[in-house]
């Protein structure tokens, strides 16, 4: 199949990569020299615009920090719509907001071209792995297209209901992963600080009921050792916290809690700047208990 990946970042990098030993890809990145290294990796070609990249493709991913930078890529002489043909198929892997998305479909649909919105969860390993779960809103059509297309780095490929609820499933789920970082953090400074050595009461917490992935799979590997590696920028957690809590105020549910942690989230941001990782959030709830969560 024709396609075209737009938005090489941290995840679209490896998820792009999936895609070049299966179709006949193309990539687009607002930083030309990594699409030119990813072509002369991965033996694809680069496109110099976005609308260039969609020329002839059937399917088109994109993968780019928010929704506001999916909208903004369509309109334009180099834009999206400018390449798209009739009957193309637009995948959007951004983890981006159910309304913009809405609004995005209804644009590509004038012009006969098909939306689904397919977010995903699994990380920098998870997409290196291809084993990504990929969460889908779209209509019943759109997704049995997108399907086999998601496949090539998606394990679990869920179809949530129509456009947006991808986006939604995923700003919840991410709203969940900052509370459980947060949460952790001031409980082990707290234990640590009471004198019970980290990895002994991680070791008895991951037996326990107030476990998680964060307990089990991020802290052993990242808090514990100190590696804290740049995998997600904590911004753009920041960001799906509050795209959760646009869903929240939509739906009519108070967000006490995730308001709260949306200012923690940004302040962890603008004390760490942009480009710092989501878990050293625990590295501030560290600084300010003036203790390590290490072991
Ligand atoms: P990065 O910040 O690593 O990369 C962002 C990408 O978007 C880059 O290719 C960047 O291009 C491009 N970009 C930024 N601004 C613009 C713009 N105005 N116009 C066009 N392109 C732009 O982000 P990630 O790859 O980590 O994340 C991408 C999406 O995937 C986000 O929505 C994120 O929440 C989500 N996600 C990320 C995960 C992760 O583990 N990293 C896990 C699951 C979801 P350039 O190279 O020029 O900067």
């Amino acid at each position: 199949m024709r396609a075209a990946f737009l938005g090489l970042g941290a995840i679209g990098w490896p998820m792009a990569a999936h895609l070049a030993r299966q179709h006949e890809l193309t990539v687009w990145n607002r930083t030309r020299s990594r699409a030119d290294v990813f072509a002369a990796e991965h033996r694809c070609r680069a496109a110099a615009t976005p609308a260039e990249a969609a020329g002839g493709a059937e399917v088109v991913l994109t993968c780019l920090p928010t929704s506001a930078e999916v909208e903004a890529l369509l309109a334009g002489e180099m834009g999206l719509e400018a390449g798209l043909a009739e009957g193309a198929l637009v995948l959007d892997c951004t983890s981006g907001d159910p309304a913009t998305s809405r609004r995005v479909a209804a644009r590509l649909a004038a012009r006969g071209v098909a939306f689904a919105d397919a977010p995903v969860s699994g990380g920098t390993n998870g997409a290196e792995a291809g084993t990504l779960t990929v969460m889908v809103g779209a209509d019943e059509p759109t997704f049995a297209r997108a399907k086999p297309v998601l496949q090539a780095f998606g394990r679990r490929i869920e179809h949530l209901g129509p456009v947006g609820t991808g986006h939604a499933m995923k700003a919840v789920n991410n709203a969940l992963l900052a509370v459980n970082i947060r949460a952790f953090a001031e409980g082990f400074a707290a234990l640590v600080k009471a004198g019970i050595p980290a990895r002994r009461a991680l070791d008895v917490l991951n037996t326990s009921s107030g476990r998680s992935f964060v307990s089990e799979s991020l802290v052993p590997e990242r808090v514990l050792t100190g590696a804290f590696p740049p995998t997600f920028r904590l911004a753009l957690l920041e960001k799906d916290i509050g795209i959760a809590l646009g869903l929240l105020e939509e739906t009519g549910v108070d967000g006490a809690l995730l308001r709260r942690t949306r200012e923690l989230f940004r302040e962890a941001r603008e004390a760490l700047g942009e480009q710092s990782d989501y878990l050293e959030a625990v590295r501030m709830v560290e600084r300010d208990a003036g203790v390590e969560i290490r072991g």
